[in-house]
């Protein structure tokens, strides 16, 4: 065993993004010794916002952190409200349906990487190779234009979509597919458009969600349909502006006052099903293992509930391949289906056809709130192992 700096066992987390930090929190919690390697000089992604589902939500406070989450997140009703291009209300949203917290980016990552010693983050650490041996991992990586090494037990490749560690393990795997879908995302300066009701407006293959987030500001995304992927436009500002012009407000007003280089536009793509999330010493997690469309809102919450399963099955199992075997058990299928899931809902939302959009708003208004809940329930009403209630209070 390759022991930490007080003899602990040691782990190299590849990836400062959500999975990555939540990762090496949790292993923090289970006492390792962890480093964090991110290649962005400052952490990156982080302009816009995000859902937290009961599921996520509940997975952080097993890390004891849902307490400081909440504090910067306003608690809302995801899907509740639905209206169409024009204004008209199709649903309103009720009590019963499923809560969720919406929150900055940013401020999600300063409650994780505050929950971890200053020294356990290094930015600007791009890694290039991570060597599996009998007993751990040397991962190579770059910082300030020298080489460095780091060997540990385990390493956990938190590297994203595009994850280099991913085609390390699995060179013959699909690359990220794309679905056809490109998404512009942005956040209001504070008051600049305040008050704002949270609500999802279904155009035709067009979505707009608007989301208020604390310090009275507003997170808004625009998903609509692509040929290509890298389809861009010169000032992504003005085209998302453009494309929402005749929506009804306050869509306009929100995405008017949005600073104009703030506004992000990505493609939407996901990962085929990976045939393992593991291999001896190293863990895939997050994105690079199973990142999927936008449409549930799961991808992060899914990250989360990695990082605590892994640690949790770390904590109980002293050879680390075995638990790394026993973390792809737990994680691969629950994580596979809701990624076909997000999948199969991304091509219903892309249907531009008048016909797939009419149906679509009868169904919004006639589905039983029971059933409207319970549609999401599979992913939204999961728990954490309750062994895994033992981390927090480390
Ligand atoms: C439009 C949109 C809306 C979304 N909304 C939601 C939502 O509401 N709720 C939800 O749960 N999810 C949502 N998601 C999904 C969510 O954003 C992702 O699933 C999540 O951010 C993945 O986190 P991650 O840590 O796995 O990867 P990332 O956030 O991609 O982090 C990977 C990190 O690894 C670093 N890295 C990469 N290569 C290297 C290297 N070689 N060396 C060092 N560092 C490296 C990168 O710089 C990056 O910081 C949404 C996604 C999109 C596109």
């Amino acid at each position: 065993m390759i022991s930490g700096r007080n003899g602990t066992r040691s782990a190299v987390v590849i990836g400062a993004g959500i999975g990555g930090l939540t990762a090496a929190v949790a292993l923090h919690r289970i006492g390792w010794d962890v480093t964090v390697l991110e290649r962005s000089p400052v952490i990156t992604e982080v302009g816009a916002g995000l859902t937290l589902w009961p599921n996520a939500i509940r997975t952080l406070g097993v890390l004891g952190l849902e307490a400081t989450v909440s504090a910067h997140a306003i608690p809302t009703v995801s899907r509740g409200n639905i209206r169409q291009p024009d204004g008209r209300w199709l649903r309103h949203g009720r009590p019963d349906d499923v809560g969720v917290l919406a929150i900055h980016r940013a401020q999600l990552h300063e409650v994780l990487r505050g929950a971890l010693p200053q020294r356990s983050v290094r930015t600007g650490a791009d890694v290039v190779e991570v060597t599996d041996h009998e007993h751990g991992a040397t991962t190579a990586y770059i910082a300030s234009g020298e080489p460095h090494e780091l060997t540990a037990d385990l390493v956990v490749a938190a590297d994203g979509l595009n994850s280099a560690s991913r085609q390390r393990l699995f060179p013959d795997h699909p690359a990220p597919v794309f679905q056809h879908r490109t998404v512009w995302r942005g956040v209001t300066e504070p008051d600049a458009a305040w008050p704002v009701q949270e609500c999802i407006t279904l155009g035709r293959g067009e979505q707009v969600g608007l989301l208020p987030l604390t310090d009275h500001r507003v997170y808004w995304f625009l998903t609509v349909n692509a040929e290509r992927p890298g389809l861009r436009s010169d000032d992504e500002h003005a085209e998302a502006r453009r494309r929402i012009a005749h929506w009804h407000e306050p869509i306009p007003s929100v995405v008017d006052a949005t600073r104009p280089e703030r506004v992000l536009h990505n493609d939407i793509v996901d990962l085929d099903p990976l045939p393992a999330f593991v291999r001896r010493h190293t863990a895939l997690l997050g994105d690079a293992a199973h990142a999927m469309t936008p449409d549930l809102g799961q991808g992060a919450c899914q990250a989360i509930e990695d990082a605590v399963v892994l640690a949790d099955h770390l904590a109980g199992e002293a050879a680390v391949p075995a638990a790394l075997a026993a973390y792809d058990r737990h994680r691969r299928a629950r994580t596979q289906l809701i990624a076909r899931t997000a999948r199969q809902s991304n091509a219903r939302n892309a249907d531009d056809s008048a016909v797939a959009h009419a149906l679509t708003a009868l169904a919004v208004r006639l589905v039983p709130p029971g059933l409207w809940r319970r549609s999401t329930a599979r992913w939204a009403d999961w728990t954490p192992p309750t062994a895994i209630s033992a981390i927090g209070s480390r």
